[in-house]
């Protein structure tokens, strides 16, 4: 038998204490800002926390231009609070949750806004919208031995240096222990999986030359310049 092409080797997120993280998969929770979920048009108290996943190889390290995406004209910016997990589980109670969780990185949920809202209109999936090339841009992953965990601080998103985003990581409706609980109720939670915990209030579009930088108290931001369109 022959292998009849080299696989593509894993995708590896780099640590602030210069290791690699090799990436798995990379879950979403969507609408877990009560003030996002309203600019959203949905109801934050009566929806449950929900799901959706992107390809590993959407992640690509802060510093990198990002192309525009083809079939959209409306891309928008998303910053979250991204979760990096490094040990298996499934059916992970509560009290047991933050065990899983190496540490804790920024990040961006590049979104194709018109595809999202199109295919939500449509009772379709959203892959169109949110799973593409480029479209998970990722901070360093600071270890819990460093920053210990993350339950409070502000997360703030700036485009060309005015204030896009800006909230406390307090205001997530489901917190990072629920979001693990939940999670490994439905896959078995494996090392390298990502978890990009949603965005709040204050998403927009960006355009080519556009540079995106998300922050978070106490992690490396995420920075991004939108590049040429990829059909350009
Ligand atoms: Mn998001």
């Amino acid at each position: 038998m022959t292998l009849l092409f080299e696989p593509q080797p894993a995708v590896r997120a780099k640590t602030s204490t210069g290791d690699e993280f090799p990436v798995r998969r990379v879950f979403c929770v969507g609408r877990n800002y009560a003030e996002h979920a309203r600019e959203m048009g949905k109801d934050p108290d009566r929806d449950p926390p929900f799901y959706f996943t992107k390809w590993a190889e959407t992640i690509v390290p802060s510093g990198s231009t990002i192309a525009y995406p083809p079939a959209t004209s409306n891309y928008h910016y998303e910053a979250e609070l991204v979760v990096a997990i490094d040990r298996p589980g499934r059916n992970i109670p509560a009290a047991e949750a933050l065990d899983h969780v190496l540490g804790y990185a920024t990040g961006l949920d590049m979104t194709r806004r018109d595809l999202q809202l199109k295919a939500r209109e449509q009772g379709r999936p959203w892959d169109s919208g949110k799973n593409f090339e480029q479209a998970s841009p990722l901070g360093l992953i600071h270890p819990v031995s460093e920053v210990g965990h993350l339950s409070t601080g502000a997360i703030k998103l700036t485009v060309n240096g005015e204030t896009k985003q800006s909230a406390d990581i307090a205001d997530l409706i489901w917190p990072v222990t629920d979001i693990i609980t939940f999670l490994s109720r439905m896959y078995h939670l494996e090392a390298g999986d990502l978890i990009y915990t949603g965005t709040p209030a204050g998403v927009g579009p960006v355009v080519t030359g556009d540079t995106i930088v998300v922050s978070i108290a106490g992690l490396s931001p995420t920075t991004v310049t939108v590049g040429p369109a990829v059909d350009a």
